[in-house]
């Protein structure tokens, strides 16, 4: 599903984000990328979106190499990949309902099948009935559930989330992360940054710890930090 074969990622500036990273991820997996801020988590996953490019090594996501696309190749591949990020990005502008449809009426659905796939989705992520709140009218869990729904509406293989409970309580956080596990079951690879350490000691996962731009552990049940 992804790979990631001796990839550094340094920014302009000259930092080295990365280096000599390997890991690989099979399809229906959940794995959490843990690690202190700076340690490099989120520009791993930004790798993934492309929107950042590596300096070395490869990356390989469904059997494709993804790590030299051209630039107009790039929109088809974020539309495989559903992203979360810990502040929501929803635009403020629309409503629920066109938060959802947004991505689904860029690529030309018909109407019937955007109000399908919105519904579809507001009811896994529990939000039925609120399509029409604009996002400063709901919780902060909601809009997270809203950003969830966008980003499963294109039904992806995999998740990718950048410390999605990050602005949330613990009772919220909790919520989140149930509906993370239902996607997942259903099928969904996940790969989560985070260092909410209660959650991946409660939720056990394949944790992968990056401290200094380097994995210092991979394991298959792991806790946050043993
Ligand atoms: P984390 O997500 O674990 O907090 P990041 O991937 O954001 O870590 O950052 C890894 C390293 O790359 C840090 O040293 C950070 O300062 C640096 N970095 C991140 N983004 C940029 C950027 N846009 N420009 C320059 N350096 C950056
Ligand atoms: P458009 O005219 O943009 O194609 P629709 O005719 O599907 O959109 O719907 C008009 C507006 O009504 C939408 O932009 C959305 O805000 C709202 N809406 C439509 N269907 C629903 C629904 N089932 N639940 C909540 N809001 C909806």
């Amino acid at each position: 599903m992804l790979i990631f074969q001796n990839v550094e990622i340094r920014y302009k500036s000259g930092n080295v984000a990365v280096s000599n990273i390997n890991f690989k991820v099979d399809k229906g997996e959940f794995v959490y990328i843990v690690g202190p801020s700076g340690a490099g988590k989120s520009s791993l996953l930004k790798a993934v979106f492309k929107e950042v490019e590596p300096k070395k090594g490869e990356i390989f996501l469904f059997n494709r190499n993804i790590t030299r696309l051209k630039r107009r190749e790039i929109p088809h591949l974020r539309r495989q990949v559903g992203v979360v990020f810990q502040d929501f990005r929803l635009l403020e502008e629309k409503n629920v309902y066109d938060n959802i449809a947004f991505a689904l009426r860029v690529i030309g659905a018909s109407r019937k099948e955007i109000k399908t796939k919105v519904l579809d989705v507001l009811k896994i992520v529990g939000l039925e009935g609120k399509g029409k709140r604009y996002p400063n009218q709901i919780s902060g869990g909601e809009q997270q559930r809203v950003a969830l729904a966008r980003a499963l509406v294109n039904k992806p293989e995999i998740i990718v989330c950048d410390e999605p409970t990050g602005n949330l309580d613990p009772t919220t956080s909790d919520e989140i992360m149930d509906i993370l596990n239902k996607i997942n079951l259903r099928g969904t690879t996940i790969v989560m940054a985070t260092h909410a350490k209660d959650i991946v000691d409660k939720y056990r996962n394949r944790v992968i710890a990056v401290q200094d731009g380097s994995i210092v552990r991979d394991d298959a049940q792991g806790g946050y930090s043993d």
